[in-house]
């Protein structure tokens, strides 16, 4: 698959270079940023045939988007114009931004995810399927951790696993969701999902899912230890792109939990 990457020169696009070269099937025949980067014509460390570049990868089969929300729907245009596949992982897009991912994926096929990374989308997969199967008698709180520089809270994914969680309970989680607790709270509702937050040193992500009975409790964790988690997983989903119909897919179809 002839995959270019977009952004390739920023945090995600420098960890999806150094995973390409290690996954079979992935060449990398583009690595592109803007015009005003101090990498562009310079030679790609792991690629030495290629220089990172500002031009429109024509040659290119997937393209590989981590670069900002602005620069998405341009980004879009281009790949339906030369009916290339997207994975698309930039994140914050504003709502015209993301009804054009729904209308350009009318002619090419995208995955979207606003976390990559193929142990969060397995997880996501077991809390439902755990809040399906242990009723509210067990008590669900979410825990995440992350660096002390993390700007948000809680994070995109521990709001991710409370939705999968709400989800296999048929509740909406805004009805059932406790941020954080503090002085008299009272009682612990039956069936309320709570969600924390942790922040310290330099800790990538981790999540862990509890689910708490009187007699017994289950925890399902998952624990990222580098950027190369959510560029794995991008690269995966460039390969299962090969040969799909134009749609909106995510993670979950490249896993095999959808169809
Ligand atoms: P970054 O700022 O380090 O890198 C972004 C790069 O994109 C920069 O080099 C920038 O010059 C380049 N860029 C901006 N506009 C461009 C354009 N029009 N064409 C080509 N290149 C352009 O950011 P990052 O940490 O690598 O994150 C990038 C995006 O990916 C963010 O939206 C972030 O939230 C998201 N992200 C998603 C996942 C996931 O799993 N889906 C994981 C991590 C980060």
């Amino acid at each position: 698959m002839k995959i270019a990457i977009l952004g390739a020169a920023g945090r995600m696009g420098q960890n999806l270079l150094r995973c390409s070269t290690k996954i079979a099937g992935c060449e990398v025949v583009a690595a592109v940023d803007r015009g005003d980067h101090p990498l562009i014509g310079k030679p790609v460390a792991e690629w030495p045939d290629i220089v990172y570049t500002a031009d429109w990868p024509i040659h290119a089969e997937a393209i590989i988007d981590f670069t900002f929300h602005a620069a998405v729907v341009g980004n879009l245009k281009n790949a339906r114009a030369n009916k290339q596949a997207v994975v698309l992982g930039t994140t914050g897009l504003s709502e015209d931004e993301k009804a054009f991912v729904q209308e350009a994926a009318k002619q090419i096929p995208i995955v979207q995810a606003a976390n990559m990374s193929l142990g969060v989308n397995l997880l996501l997969e077991l809390v439902k399927r755990a809040a399906q199967v242990l009723d509210p008698d067990y008590d669900i709180e979410i825990t995440e951790a992350h660096h002390r520089l993390k700007k948000d809270a809680p994070s995109g994914t521990a709001l991710m696993l409370a939705e999968a969680a709400a989800a296999g309970r048929a509740v909406a989680l805004k009805d059932v969701a406790c941020y954080g607790r503090e002085g008299i709270t009272g009682e612990r509702p039956r069936g309320e999902i709570g969600i924390h937050a942790i922040r310290g040193g330099s800790i990538v992500g981790e999540h862990t899912v509890a689910l708490i009975a009187d007699e017994e409790s289950v925890e399902i964790t998952h624990k990222a230890y580098s950027r190369e988690a959510f560029a794995t997983g991008a690269l995966r989903a460039a390969l299962w792109l090969s040969g799909r119909a134009p749609g909106i897919y995510n993670m979950r179809h490249v896993l095999g939990f959808a169809e």
